[in-house]
């Protein structure tokens, strides 16, 4: 009967602490864009932690395991280096720090282009060795951590990501090379740069900028598009639309109306993530619709 226990205890709450660190890390380095950030005591790992206390099986209160998480925001934490000879274990080491161990990421590498799996090379801690030759004390809350990692298709390229740790918040505030950035081969080739640099400064948590680049993008795409010589960017876009299928403009969004948009949340100042993506969506969808219209009609004549 009571094999069938599960016991949680100390140990088990220092596992799921390791187990926290290493895939909010995993997180932030895969999914997340120059400046934002990963929170590793959030509400829902919280709310799992105590669940596991309340158990009645628990060997360990709730409040004593709050405890525990407020002092490992505290403490040091020290990304393990695979090339380190020592054998040091996880969780916590001998003195006092809380080790944690990245092996591998995803990533898309800026060498060879692919999305695969990538080796970790080598990690510092560039706050590590410079405390002592300061007067004013860093805390041991405060890394910024860098890791290196080797891509596993091409076996020659290399991804450095750095983030930077305040107690239980990691933010990503660099890489090299610089993220790769995928659009959609219907994106008009000549522009395409004004539309990944949207995309670029949309990541980097700039969103007005982003919102001028998509702006930029539909204004020099219509520009190119028309064969009179306009000055006002507002004529020319109407120019570009009144020029498309009448079929075509009833089925998909106009690039006049997404132009619009783009144009009132810029004069306002207005940096919504909300209006930039369904604007960069709209566009997407007026590409591709155009990709798919033209090769209806090339069909169609044959
Ligand atoms: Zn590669």
């Amino acid at each position: 009967m009571s094999s069938n226990l599960i016991i949680y205890s100390k140990f088990e709450l220092e596992n799921d602490l390791k187990s926290r660190i290493e895939s909010c890390f995993k997180k932030l380095l895969e999914k997340k864009h120059l400046y934002q950030n990963v929170k590793v005591i959030d509400d829902n790992f919280l709310k799992s932690i105590k669940a596991k206390c309340d158990l009645f099986s628990a060997n360990i209160k709730y409040e004593e395991a709050l405890k525990i998480i407020e002092e490992f925001k505290l403490m040091s934490w020290e990304a393990l280096d695979p090339s380190s000879v020592k054998s040091q274990r996880l969780g916590y080491d001998d003195v006092g720090r809380f080790s944690f161990k990245l092996n591998s990421i995803k990533s898309t590498c800026g060498n060879c282009a692919e999305s695969g799996p990538m080796n970790l090379l080598r990690t510092d801690d560039a706050l590590k060795g410079v405390r002592r030759f300061i007067d004013k004390k860093v805390p041991e809350f405060k890394s910024v951590f860098t890791f290196t990692f080797h891509c596993q298709s091409c076996r020659n390229g290399l991804e450095v990501f750095q983030a930077q740790r305040d107690k239980d918040k990691i933010t990503l505030t660099g890489r090299s090379p610089m993220e790769i950035v995928n659009i959609p081969n219907f994106i008009p080739n000549d522009f395409n740069n004004y539309f990944t640099g949207a995309i670029i400064a949309y990541n980097s948590g700039q969103v007005l900028p982003a919102l001028f680049m998509l702006r930029v993008f539909i204004e020099q795409y219509c520009r190119s598009d028309i064969d009179e010589n306009l000055d006002k960017a507002d004529s020319v876009i109407q120019k570009y639309a009144e020029g498309l299928p009448v079929d075509f403009k009833s089925q998909y969004p106009s690039l006049y109306s997404i132009y619009g948009d783009l144009s009132s949340a810029i004069h306002s100042a207005n940096e919504s993530e909300k209006i930039f993506l369904n604007c960069k969506e709209r566009i997407e969808v007026h590409f591709d619709g155009k990709r798919i219209y033209d090769k209806a009609k090339s069909l169609k004549s044959k």
